[in-house]
């Protein structure tokens, strides 16, 4: 075995990895190669290489087990993505045949829950959801296999459970993010009931009888649309960028596929095929206050890559804490629940109702996070599953205070606790905006100064990750408080 070798091929893998998936999504080819790809790089992710890097990593020290780190976890999530491979095709497959007779018409499963968030009729909607019954109760038996897999494997690669693996794999603690989530949830109860009962009741329902496809029909939200024009989101984010000092038009590394083709994903993504040289920003815009925010979420990822320094190794620019990127993401991605952004950028002179729903939007999801985080440490504690739907239902419920299908318990789960990656990276961002604030002004997205913080915190890629970065900018680490505050008095009535 060779290291060098490992590195260098690692970072081919990557790039060759990210050009096919753009090629696929961007609707430029229909066929995705990735088995190609796999299969040329194979001893990457044998046992013999993961163990090779492991034990290097283990005896090193400094700078080079930092980086040593990073490529095993990257080449361990690999080896396991390859045995899963096959149970991942046969529930792709399934999921994507599956069909449900609607109006005695066959309708794809998979376009279920957009038909449901635009259904007016409740009862409808409620119908509709439990024609979809059947069909998870036949993706749960794929699943559940698939779960039982990956427990069995944390234990084959030597450790205690899968709640071990992913903490040594991700170099985080999940215990005390449990705690400050369990103190969130404790801390925005009563504004968060108040609020949703408050959203609820022209439609005359009340919390406890929500499910659902009520809040994915709440939230959907028409009524704003007109302040947020197709033709104008992506000129929206590049006057916001304007204001930071950043002029997208002239950065050669910036690519923006915005074109309208047939085949091309809906949803936005950014790769970072080459950082930080190439990064592709790549949306279709539709219009609306969510696609507004997609684009500045994805703006941020691509500026994040876009700034790495070019002479970082492959393991900070490629790999790393991905709830860093997410954080330089959701910076953006929130102006819209600022009244002077608003203000300023979409013209909207009456800003309460809007921020209203987009401040309980917001915490209908840190709320239905952190929820999944403490079901996810349940679920993975021990080898068997059995009972875990009872758990789940009873776990999102109290949470979210609404009515939840137990049949969702291993559908509503990401692998890794990514669940986690998400929350450290929505606590960390409010940090992130505090200080930036306190260092520039109020309106900071009009601050060039501002633009220069996070154009060096950029510069590192994912080199530290968030508790580190938090401590960088003068906090003791990452700290749900000025989040809980943010979100109290926001909402506060
Ligand atoms: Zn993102």
């Amino acid at each position: 075995m060779d290291l060098e070798k490992i590195r260098k091929d690692a970072e081919a893998f990557t790039k060759e990895l990210d050009e096919e998936y753009y090629q696929n999504l961007a609707g430029f080819k229909d066929e995705l190669n990735i088995s190609g790809i796999y299969q040329k790089y194979g001893y990457l992710f044998g046992r013999e290489a993961v163990d090779y890097v492991k034990g290097l990593r283990d005896s090193a020290e400094g700078e080079e087990k930092r980086q040593l780190s990073l490529l095993y976890s990257f080449m361990a999530g690999e080896y396991i993505s390859n045995i899963t491979a096959e149970l991942d095709e046969k529930f792709m497959t399934a999921e994507a045949k599956a069909t449900v007779t609607v109006d005695g018409k066959e309708v794809p499963y998979r376009s279920i829950s957009s038909l449901i968030s635009n259904e007016d009729s409740r009862e409808r909607r409620s119908e509709l959801d439990a024609l979809t019954d059947p069909v998870v109760d036949e993706l749960n038996a794929i699943l559940k296999e698939r779960m039982l897999k990956l427990h069995d494997l944390s234990v084959e690669l030597g450790y205690k459970n899968y709640i071990d693996m992913v903490q040594d794999l991700k170099g985080i603690e999940l215990e005390p993010l449990k705690k400050q989530m369990e103190e969130f949830l404790r801390d925005t109860e009563k504004v968060y009931v108040d609020a949703m009962n408050a959203a609820l009741e022209p439609y005359g329902i009340s919390i406890d009888e929500a499910e659902r496809h009520d809040v994915s029909y709440l939230f959907r939200a028409k009524e704003f649309d007109p302040y947020f024009p197709k033709d104008k989101v992506v000129d929206n984010w590049k006057a916001t960028m304007h204001g930071i000092g950043i002029d997208p038009d002239s950065q050669n590394n910036v690519i923006l596929d915005t074109e309208e083709r047939p085949k091309k994903h809906p949803r936005a993504f950014t790769m970072p095929v080459e950082v930080p040289d190439r990064v592709i920003l790549v949306i279709t815009p539709h219009g609306g206050q969510d696609d507004y925010q997609s684009m500045l979420h994805e703006g941020g990822h691509t500026e994040h890559f876009a700034h790495v320094d070019r002479k970082h190794p492959f393991e900070y620019k490629y790999l790393g804490d991905v709830s860093v990127s997410e954080s330089y993401a959701f910076i953006f991605n929130y102006l819209p629940t600022d009244d002077l952004w608003l203000k300023q950028y979409v013209s909207m002179d009456d800003t309460e109702k809007y921020r209203n729903f987009a401040f309980l939007n917001k915490l209908f999801f840190l709320r239905r996070y952190a929820s999944k985080l403490l079901y996810e440490m349940e679920l993975h504690a021990k080898r068997d599953i059995d009972g875990m739907d009872a758990r789940y239902k009873e776990i999102m419920e109290k949470g979210l205070k609404m009515r939840h299908k137990a049949n969702r318990y291993l559908l509503d789960v990401d692998d890794g606790f990514y669940v986690s990656q998400y929350l450290r990276a929505w606590i960390f961002e409010t940090q992130l905006r505090k200080h930036i604030i306190e260092k520039t002004q109020r309106d900071w997205f009009n601050s060039h100064e501002a633009g220069n913080i996070l154009k060096e915190l950029w510069s590192y890629g994912q080199k530290y990750n968030v508790d580190e970065l938090a401590r960088m900018i003068g906090y003791d680490g990452i700290d749900v408080r000025p989040m809980r505050d943010e979100m109290v008095s926001a909402l506060r009535r």
